[in-house]
């Protein structure tokens, strides 16, 4: 970028996945200054308190600058060559089965799509997994048995013509604030109803009508009892339900089975009777309402399950595709989205497309991929193990922090430690995953990179540089397309911007496609760089000849091979784990001034001011028997590690729970590194997410 004149950049907030449009302005002399983008969708010229301090956040400390072996400093050349004969080694002798990548909603889509591509492509494995395994991939599991596709039905508009919003598991007020902002404003305004169904009494409470404070682990049982008292008390939509479901019967046999009346769900998630049939009959009495749900749904081994109980119901009563209505799943990372379009789980191809035979004729001819992998590979638990096992021999991690962030993380730094090659890409010096790396490479971080990013209500924005790279940091997409020709595919990287790559992304997501699958941007892809660098934010899909969808399946059309929706039948289960006699759940999740392992947010001081160390969250009555006082410290004992907070006494927090935020790493203080404290055996059968808030723990003084 040009230095000297003051100027403004349009680009978006790098933490969550609500996606704000943010302005930066760069004064003349290079100080820089953050307001909220008014001429942007997803905030309209609001920022929360994260994306208000991000200017605090531009400071050099602590910033990878050069390329580095086994700690030394060396040059590009020698750092790529490096990684690229070690890779190359690893694939001629043990094959490409054990070599990975293991990458990040925090990349832009672009980055996303070059390592994607060399990994599937052209290594030929399917080895590359990211860290929206631990965010959203139950959803998509339920998306697509569903909805026939990975794709959220409404928009942000929604949250504002609903008369009724319920919160599943979303801590929405922290988690994502614009989003809540944006609903309390709608509800100051028409009235709207909020329902939050969370076993924790979170900020959220506090705005809301109705507080459903179930036992954890039993929303499937909530929604299955809501699926058959809609049907018993006549509100099914009886037109919808022939004209665009299929498994109706079905899901209400299993519903029926589960959860028959309001007294067994009652009983079963530790609710008054009066209050869940208060909630049946405002969910029934209201044509408008919009289910959102986020982790507390997804981070579950049954989370897949979940999903497709809170979508059944809206199925049951046609409450999609209209204005107000529909399951809407926010996700957590800015970019997890764009990841999931471009294929960075490791059982998804590219462009929404799987591993069908057709499929993978379909994306190696567009690639003139030579040895494209056909079978999906391993997701991020079963990843980790097998480099702990010696199976996987050469992981590149890029821009995520698995050593603090996967469960049993332990486990994983034991991992990384005995693997015989790790490339860490990152834009952070030290890091807990950095320091066990042998190679490292510096990347653009926010400010410095260009791109775009896909949030939860679908809108694609742009990302925009404006200020120069930290030291000789460069973009993901050009390290990766940089070892890619090293690895002898040049002519299938020939990019020099992240334009090119858009293109190609864009170009693939319309070929072949009629339609049939959800994501098609091919209304871009011959957008110039100009074209590019001006995009303003727009909702996929956007065939060509057409114009952008905001909201999708209004014709009541779904992506399922024969066009309608699928109800699924839903079993609740039980908890993942024993209890053992004096043990709590524990919880884990966000704050809502931290990001992450706090890399960025822990440089701003009044960000860090909010709570200032490791916090755990347990109640009155459960602290008294265990000799616990406020503001003392507690010892956290799991199966798997332990760990070292300050107590706070709150009955927000329900009887037989606790809550530890995850920030935390040894970077600030090895005391409280909550991924230790989570096992990975409890993990969804389906979408490999691990179940991350109901873990047994013990806890006593320190
Ligand atoms: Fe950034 Fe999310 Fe806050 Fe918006 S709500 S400013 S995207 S952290």
């Amino acid at each position: 970028p040009a230095s000297g004149a003051e100027r403004e950049v349009r680009t978006t907030c790098p933490y969550c996945g609500v996606g704000c449009g943010v302005v930066a302005r760069v004064a003349a002399d290079g100080a820089v200054s953050v307001r909220g983008d008014s001429g942007h969708p997803a905030n309209r010229g609001r920022l929360c308190s994260k994306g208000s301090a991000l200017a605090e956040t531009l400071v050099p400390d602590g910033r990878l600058l050069h390329p580095e072996i086994d700690g030394q400093r060396v040059g590009w050349d020698e750092a790529l060559d490096a990684v690229a004969r070690r890779f190359s080694d690893t694939i001629a002798t043990h094959g490409p089965e054990s070599v990975a990548f293991y990458v990040s909603g925090q990349l832009l889509t672009e980055d996303y799509y070059a390592a994607n591509k060399l990994m599937k492509g052209f290594i030929g494995s399917a080895n590359i997994d990211t860290n929206s395994r631990l965010c959203m991939a139950s959803s998509v599991v339920g998306h697509k048995r569903g909805l026939g596709a990975d794709a959220v039905p409404g928009a942000y508009e929604d949250f504002e013509c609903a008369d009724l919003v319920v919160l599943v598991g979303s801590n929405l007020a922290w988690c994502h604030p614009v989003l809540n902002q944006r609903l309390l404003a709608a509800r100051a305004e028409r009235g709207t109803r909020i329902v939050v169904v969370d076993p924790r009494r979170t900020d959220c409470v506090d705005a809301a009508d109705r507080h459903l404070a179930l036992q954890a682990g039993t929303d499937a049982v909530l929604f299955n009892g809501l699926l058959a008292w809609l049907d018993d008390h006549g509100h099914r939509d009886a037109g919808f339900v022939a004209a665009h479901a299929d498994g109706a019967e079905e899901a209400l046999a299993a519903a029926r089975a589960d959860a028959p009346d309001v007294a067994t769900v009652a009983r079963r998630c530790g609710l008054a009777e009066a209050e869940v049939a208060a909630f049946y009959a405002e969910f029934a009495a209201t044509g408008r309402v919009v289910t959102v749900y986020s982790q507390g749904v997804n981070q579950s081994s049954q989370g897949s399950d979940t999903v497709n109980a809170i979508l059944n119901v809206h199925f049951l009563t046609g409450r999609i595709g209209h204005p107000g209505c529909g399951p809407f799943s926010v996700t957590g990372q800015p970019n997890a989205m764009g990841g999931r379009e471009v294929g960075g789980l490791a059982n998804q191809l590219a462009a929404h497309m799987g591993f069908t035979a057709e499929e993978v004729e379909r994306v190696g001819r567009f690639w003139k991929a030579p040895c494209i992998a056909d079978r999906p590979g391993l997701k991020a638990v079963d990843l980790f193990r097998a480099i702990e096992a010696g199976t996987v021999k050469a992981v590149w991690i890029m821009a995520t922090n698995p050593a603090v962030s996967m469960p049993d993380a332990g486990r994983v730094r034991r991992a990384l430690e005995r693997c015989e090659t790790v490339v860490v890409s990152d834009c952070i010096g030290d890091t807990d995953t950095g320091r066990l790396a042998h190679i490292r490479l510096p990347a653009l971080g926010w400010s410095e990179k260009d791109g775009t990013v896909t949030n939860s209500d679908r809108t694609i924005s742009r990302q925009r540089a404006f200020r120069d790279g930290a030291g000789e940091a460069r973009a993901d997409w050009w390290i990766v397309t940089q070892v890619a020709r090293r690895m002898g595919f040049a002519d299938a990287f020939p990019y020099e911007s992240a334009a090119e790559l858009f293109r190609e992304h864009a170009a693939l997501s319309a070929f072949e496609n009629d339609g049939a699958r959800a994501f098609d941007i091919g209304a871009l892809q011959g957008l110039d760089d100009a074209g590019y660098e001006a995009l303003a934010p727009f909702p996929w899909p956007w065939r060509a000849g057409e114009e952008p969808k905001m909201r999708l399946f209004g014709d009541g059309r779904f992506f399922t091979g024969h066009g309608r929706a699928q109800m699924l039948p839903v079993t609740a289960k039980p908890l993942p784990r024993s209890l053992p006699d004096g043990a709590l759940l524990l919880n884990t999740g966000r704050l809502r001034d931290q990001w992450h392992t706090m890399t960025r947010t822990g440089l701003s001081p009044r960000l860090s001011a909010h709570v200032p160390e490791p916090r755990l969250d347990i109640h009155p009555a459960d602290a008294a028997a265990r000799g616990l006082a406020d503001g003392g410290f507690a010892r956290i004992v799991t199966g798997t590690g332990e760990a070292l907070a300050r107590v706070r006494l709150t009955d927000a927090q329900g009887a037989g729970t606790m809550f530890l935020p995850m920030h935390w790493t040894d970077r600030f203080t090895g005391a409280c590194v909550v991924g230790r404290l989570i096992d990975d055996e409890a993990v969804d059968p389906l979408s490999g997410q691990p179940d991350l808030k109901r873990m047994p723990a013990t806890v006593q003084p320190w």
